[in-house]
């Protein structure tokens, strides 16, 4: 398990019957996830693929570029999806920022932020922990920045839309919901 920040969030096991986001059979999920995760967190959560709307992107970020917004426009309009997971994993070599020299604004400046902003938190930790609290802190920071865009704004106004946070641990095939305190 990750560093928990007690006052920040907890992380809170899934499983497949358990998943908070999981409406009616048959309707679909906007999922985010990571490039370089392995694509496995489906499989291994036992997701069924037919209510799954997939996007990757790096680090699991929604950047404000044409690709994210023609990607939540299209979700939210056309398929009326009124769920979407961001999901980070441990071990992310993006949000673990060992790929900084080769990461283009505005992802390199994203990290920069995110590393900034919870210098604190981040300071206190070491090694693995740090690692985990990174991945987990930007999928927070990534439901944060998701949430004020325009296109998702109007939706949660309207009560349309939910956006879930959690992170997947490839090592042990098991899913976290982060619970904001
Ligand atoms: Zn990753």
């Amino acid at each position: 398990m990750g560093e928990q920040i007690p006052d920040r969030y907890q992380l809170q096991p899934l499983h497949s019957d358990s998943v908070p986001w999981r409406g009616q059979p048959g309707q679909q999920v906007l999922w985010i996830g990571c490039s370089d995760s392995g694509c496995d967190e489906l499989e291994s959560l036992s997701l069924p693929s037919d209510e799954i709307f997939e996007y990757r992107s790096l680090g699991n970020m929604m950047v404000d570029d044409l690709s994210c917004n023609t990607t939540l426009r299209y979700a939210l309009d056309s398929l009326k999806i009124r769920n979407i997971v961001i999901c980070g994993h441990y071990g992310c070599h993006i949000a673990n920022g060992e790929v900084n020299s080769g990461l283009q604004k505005p992802w390199s400046s994203i990290l920069d932020t995110l590393r900034s902003t919870h210098h604190h938190t981040l300071d206190s930790l070491t090694g693995n922990k740090r690692d985990r609290a990174l991945v987990e802190l930007n999928v927070l920071e990534q439901v944060h920045s998701l949430s004020q865009s325009a296109e998702a704004a109007d939706a949660l106004q309207k009560d349309q839309l939910s956006i879930w946070g959690m992170v997947y641990d490839k090592a042990s095939k098991t899913g976290y919901q982060l619970v904001e305190a």
